[in-house]
């Protein structure tokens, strides 16, 4: 086997779809696993949509999710530049070559021509215009022209594309690791434009090019790269570079949450979950996304998710680390159909991944969302409390806004079963009492509670559940005690004072109502 070089391949449009974030995650993980080179090339051809902030953004993004690559615009390599646009001089020749031996051809409709095509096919009943085989003929090129009049065009510099000539009696097969040997009829396929009349390559052209030049063994990518891979095919022939087609791996396509259709990156705003790894703020607020970051989770979680929207193991193991992904990864346990994005699923990593996190690290990536009157040890132990009850960071301070800020509502129907007014004053007493403690850490006020009872024979029944009503506004949460110790004796003492009062009404509007 040649040796494992792989790329990942991002056009800088805009941010990048967790979708992208998945085909680097197994270009990575194949890499790791055969002892390969993980490559980043920047596929920034497309002027037009081109956007600044995306290659920033694609790094940020690998690097958080702990991609790491080893070839690539910051890391450099033997392969460099890994900018398309810094390359542009040697695509050209490629093109040129494929004319030379009659695969390409020299094309020089205008966009009005090319729009009066697309309207005369429509006339004629033709909706899904392509510059094919049919087409070419009617088309101003190299094929349909007088040689000398196209000659003296392109040697003058005027506005020229360069396309592939597809063999349409010929059918195209190839194999994918994933899909088996798939075939595409020429006389479907596009005469694909290969060289703009910019001098920039497209894609296909500048794709392939750097595929070999760079010396990729397997190109791992989406689905819906698949027919394109027909003209590659093509392409390496009219090259005579054969010999150098990589092995392909189509993964399949990340579906919506209810199965049906692809993923766009407009359902997280529709379904209310990111489908970004980190947010991308646009100047327009609708072209703006949170990210999976930003949503309080962690990347290992991510990670651990994405793996499996279109992998498996073959096994019931769930949880992976990435040391335990690139161990298990392959690309033959890679499934044919499209694999349905499951946030509840998501949330489920990340819980787990969160439980095994030590409160400060929660903490800091909470922290500016948090006053900064709440010191970083406060909001640590805050974390501690709730990380085993929340399925995002970011949910320590909605589920847990009692740790931070007085009761806003209490849970009415408990507070009716729970609280008997003839016990606040012995309640009151344990008040007292705890203030009075020494160190007002968690396990001491246990003591000191259950000391409290038995001296008094009121029972854990007729205390605790008030306190926590009290404190929290709810029947559930952290353990009363750690929380007790966490907001203070006078925190606590405040909140209940105003719990009896709040209690008191709510019972005697029961027996009124
Ligand atoms: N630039 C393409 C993209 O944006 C790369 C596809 C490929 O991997 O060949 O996805």
């Amino acid at each position: 086997m040649k040796p494992v070089r792989v790329r990942f391949a991002p056009s800088p449009t805009g941010a990048l779809h967790i979708g992208g974030i998945r085909t680097a995650l197994y270009n990575y993980l194949f890499a790791r696993k055969h002892g390969g080179k993980f490559v980043l090339r920047l596929e920034d051809t497309d002027r037009t949509r081109f956007v600044p902030q995306a290659e920033t953004y694609i790094k940020d993004a690998l690097d958080w999710c702990g991609l790491q690559l080893d070839e690539g615009p910051d890391q450099g390599g033997s392969y460099g530049p890994y900018r398309q646009s810094e390359r542009k001089e040697i695509y050209k020749a490629f093109a040129e070559k494929m004319i030379a031996n009659g695969n390409a051809y020299f094309a020089i409709d205008t966009p009005e021509e090319l729009n009066a095509m697309r309207e005369a096919a429509k006339a004629a009943g033709n909706h899904s215009f392509k510059y094919d085989h049919t087409m070419r003929i009617n088309g101003r090129n190299s094929l349909s022209l007088d040689q000398a009049y196209i000659k003296e065009w392109v040697a003058s510099e005027k506005p020229y594309t360069i396309r592939l000539k597809i063999p349409e009696k010929e059918t195209i097969t190839f194999t994918d690791i994933v899909r088996g040997e798939v075939s595409f009829k020429g006389s479907e396929l596009d005469d694909k434009i290969l060289l703009k009349t910019d001098g920039m390559p497209t894609y296909h052209l500048a794709n392939i090019v750097d595929d070999f030049s760079m010396k990729i063994s397997h190109v791992i990518r989406g689905e819906e790269w698949l027919s394109s891979t027909a003209h590659h095919v093509l392409m390496y022939r009219a090259l005579n570079l054969e010999d150098h087609i990589p092995q392909f791996a189509h993964i399949p396509l990340i579906l919506k949450p209810t199965g049906k259709g692809k993923l766009s990156k407009r359902d997280g705003s529709k379904f209310g979950f990111p489908v970004f790894p980190l947010s991308w703020n646009a100047e327009n607020p609708e072209d703006s996304f949170e990210g999976f970051r930003e949503a309080g989770f962690l990347p290992e979680a991510l990670i651990n998710f994405l793996a499996f929207l279109g992998w498996n193991p073959g096994t019931e193991q769930e949880i992976f680390s990435m040391d335990q992904l690139i161990e298990a990864f392959s690309l033959n346990q890679i499934g044919k159909s499209g694999a349905r994005f499951d946030y509840d699923k998501a949330l489920w990593f990340n819980q787990h991944y969160l439980i095994g996190r030590q409160g400060i690290e929660i903490a800091k990536m909470i922290r500016n969302q948090v006053s900064d009157q709440i010191s970083d040890s406060y909001l640590s132990k805050a974390c501690d409390l709730m990380k085993e009850r929340v399925h995002r960071a970011n949910e320590v301070l909605d589920k847990g806004y009692f740790l931070f800020e007085p009761v806003k509502e209490y849970d009415q129907k408990n507070v009716r079963k729970r609280w008997k007014p003839e016990n606040q004053s012995t309640i009151e007493v344990l008040l007292t009492r705890l203030e009075g403690m020494q160190s007002y850490d968690a396990q001491d006020i246990e003591t000191m509670v259950k000391q409290y009872l038995e001296e008094t024979g009121l029972k854990f029944g007729d205390v605790l559940p008030v306190l926590r009503l009290g404190l929290a506004g709810i029947m559930n949460g952290p353990s009363i005690f750690d929380m007790m110790a966490l907001i203070g004796a006078d925190e606590v003492r405040s909140r209940m004072t105003r719990a009896f009062s709040v209690f008191n009404q709510i019972k005697k509007d029961a027996i009124q109502g």
